[in-house]
């Protein structure tokens, strides 16, 4: 079945406005909280079936967190999979905001981090033979979920976002698509050029697809010795959060469909300019038919 499985995070960010962030030893009052969902793996499963990608979700959320489910499932994704669990609160964020807009962020993995072995054969066996198993750098042990991928021998595409030292462990040869943006490129294979740090990703691993995003300098494709670089559709940026993620879910869509690469980078250019057009990040994933009318437009 072709079907994207996303063993993916969740999150709740909680926006609170105050006069200044918060110094140490000091007490202020605020305003808030302004609740936003969130979490790469909801954002990218929201991408992906907004796409128009049959799309199952694996996870974990604590009892705070049911309204994210239900808002997955509303846009037509499957949430049999997600483990509400009392013991731990969903992924969450205090973002502190200034008056000039400056920021503070606390994030608590809380869920995210619980995934048991369980969620994770779960997950696992449910990515059919044509189908992809997705996952972010938010969720726990994903070593392990790499491992238990490779017996199983199914298609695995990896996220490394947010890099925070984990990934320089990962058994990445189980990935059969790569994603990640051009920070966590160096971060990974420390490298700052993003060219250079394409080379040594794809010298490594020749059969792996590497796609490395680099914001409005557009994105850089990589697989052997097979190079493609996609600029970016030049837009008016109001909000950048949340780009990476849109772009993603629909080139997984893009990539059920027998297309060439470099149109499938379209598509997912075209969403990630789109979602950079409207202001917060799960809010301003736009969905297939947006993407069609802008390639349109633009073409
Ligand atoms: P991330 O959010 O993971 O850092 P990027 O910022 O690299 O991801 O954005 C992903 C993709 O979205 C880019 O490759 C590009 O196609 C598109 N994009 C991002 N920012 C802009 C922008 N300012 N203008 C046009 N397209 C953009």
């Amino acid at each position: 079945m072709s079907e994207l499985v996303n063993l993916g995070s969740f999150c709740i960010d909680y926006v609170y406005s105050v006069p200044s962030i918060v110094r140490v030893g000091e007490t202020l009052l605020g305003t808030g909280p302004v609740r936003h969902a969130g979490g790469k793996g909801l954002n990218q499963s929201l991408a992906a079936a907004r796409a128009g990608a049959t799309v199952a979700h694996f996870g974990r959320v604590g009892l705070d967190g049911t309204w994210l489910t239900d808002m997955l499932a509303e846009a037509g994704v499957d949430v049999a999979g997600v483990h509400c669990c009392e013991s731990h609160p969903t992924g969450h964020a205090m973002i502190q905001v200034g008056a000039h807009g400056e920021n503070a962020i606390v994030i608590v993995a809380g869920a995210n981090h619980h995934i048991q072995p369980d969620d994770v054969a779960r997950a696992i066996a449910r990515v059919g033979g044509d189908g992809w198993l997705l996952m972010q750098n938010e969720i726990n042990d994903i070593d392990d979920v790499l491992a238990e991928a490779r017996r199983a021998e199914i298609r695995v595409a990896l996220n490394i976002a947010p890099v925070d030292g984990r990934e320089a462990s990962y058994g990445i040869d189980a990935v059969e698509l790569l994603l990640l943006n051009e920070l966590e490129a160096a971060v990974l294979v420390h490298e700052t050029d993003p060219h250079r740090a394409l080379e040594r990703l794809t010298r490594e691993r020749p059969n792996q697809h590497v796609v490395v995003t680099l914001g409005a300098h557009g994105v850089l494709y990589g697989r052997g010795h097979e190079r493609i670089w996609l600029p970016a559709f030049e837009v008016t940026a109001v909000d950048e959060t949340g780009a990476g993620d849109a772009f993603i879910g629909h080139l997984m869509a893009a990539w059920f469909e027998n297309m060439p690469v470099r149109d499938r980078l379209l598509r997912a250019s075209a969403a990630g300019a789109l979602a950079v057009c409207s202001p917060g990040a799960a809010q301003a994933i736009p969905n297939a038919a947006m993407v069609q009318s802008f390639l349109a437009a633009h073409q």
